[in-house]
């Protein structure tokens, strides 16, 4: 078991663990199958209205909520699931970010595993793997508070290595779990838009769809548990690569004496076009990084994709060099930034 406490020190199961997380084995779901073979995906649009009466449980009494960890994604998303009059227990490591949702009407309980006690489905949204193990399964962690008849949700972006121990972990307990990464950013958190890419227990995915309507506007259920967490780094693997030609392409036209603002316009209007260039690109411009998607989580991602590609011996040269600008990005402190800060890094070696 480990502490929850900031910079705790790790017990040897779990740094055997974590170094399983960062170089994961190849996992038979990953084994090369032809596309014919995979099985049918489950995919559902959004069908829950948030004006609907909370969903009830098997006595009738209103399902019990969990929601751990309250950052730039985790707050807006348990906002919304009490704004549709879900009962929310909340509780973040740094406590003032639960006071917004209590005055809100949530519930507060100090652990992860009094949370999970306390209710019937808990979800968590943590950093990184580390966080997402330790909230799961350290000293008073969720899997402490959890047993027969609950669920746990991981909706963090982590490594399919990662979630398989959270999954035994918390199996191991006599719950159910699910992987439900998310696609979608700060904006679609608010907006209820997120799109879930979850795999695990398919009855724990049949249960809580109404929440994840709430959340969000579409589901994928994707099958055994490292499918989610593998869809998930792919998408990211483009997006983080997607950034950095677009920062590349941005700078050089600068360069030549185009102006960046018409490359931004030019670049939407046409078969590249993406929201995220046209959402990212005018701030870029002007050096502005407000922060939707923190840089430290992008080259995560990058990082943690890398290692998946890695195991199935992928070769990934354009993620691999897009890895190097995000950490350079890191190296001069733009972590907490918008991951759109990576452009800095490319002024940066500009300038050298
Ligand atoms: P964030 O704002 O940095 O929030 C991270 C959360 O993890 C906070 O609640 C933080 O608690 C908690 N945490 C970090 N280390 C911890 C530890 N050692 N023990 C306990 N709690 C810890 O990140 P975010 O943007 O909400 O992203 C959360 C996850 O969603 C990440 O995996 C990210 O990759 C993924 N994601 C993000 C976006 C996005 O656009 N932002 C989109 C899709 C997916 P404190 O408040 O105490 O620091």
């Amino acid at each position: 078991m480990v502490s929850l406490a900031r910079g705790a020190n790790y017990s040897h199961h779990w740094t055997a663990m974590a170094a399983a997380s960062f170089c994961p084995s190849l996992p038979q779901h990953f084994k090369p199958v032809s596309i014919s073979k995979f099985p049918q995906t489950s995919f559902s649009f959004k069908v829950f209205s948030s004006q609907s009466s909370a969903p009830k449980g098997p006595d009738e009494n209103p399902t019990r909520l969990g929601f751990l960890g309250l950052g730039i994604m985790g707050s807006p998303m348990a906002h919304n699931l009490l704004k549709a009059g879900c009962d929310v227990t909340v509780w973040n490591r740094t406590k003032s970010k639960c006071d917004p949702l209590i005055d809100l009407g949530a519930k507060y309980k100090p652990s992860p595993a009094e949370v999970a006690a306390s209710c019937d489905i808990t979800f968590a949204m943590l950093a990184d793997p580390e966080s997402a193990m330790v909230v799961a399964c350290g000293e008073d962690g969720a899997a402490s508070g959890m047993g027969t008849g609950k669920g746990y949700v991981d909706i963090s972006t982590v490594d399919g290595a990662t979630s398989k121990l959270i999954n035994e972990q918390i199996k191991e307990t006599g719950a159910l779990f699910l992987e439900a990464p998310v696609s979608g950013s700060k904006k679609p958190a608010e907006d209820g838009q997120l799109i879930f890419l979850t795999a695990g227990d398919k009855s724990l995915y049949d249960k809580v769809a109404l929440y994840l309507d709430i959340m969000g506007k579409s589901r994928f259920y994707l099958g055994d548990v490292g499918n989610g967490a593998a869809m998930k780094l792919v998408v990211n693997m483009i997006m983080g690569s997607m950034m950095t030609s677009f920062a590349e392409g941005l700078l050089l036209g600068e360069k030549v004496g185009l102006d960046p603002n018409v490359v931004v316009e030019v670049i939407s209007q046409g078969a590249i076009s993406a929201p995220m260039f046209s959402m990212k690109g005018p701030s870029m411009v002007q050096s502005r990084y407000p922060t939707a998607f923190p840089l430290k989580h992008q080259q995560k991602d990058m990082r943690l994709a890398l290692g998946l590609a890695e195991s199935v011996s992928q070769s990934t040269p354009i993620a691999a060099a897009a890895n190097e600008l995000y950490k350079v990005a890191k190296s001069h402190g733009l972590s907490d930034h918008d991951f759109s800060a990576v452009i800095e890094a490319l002024k940066v070696k500009l300038k050298d």
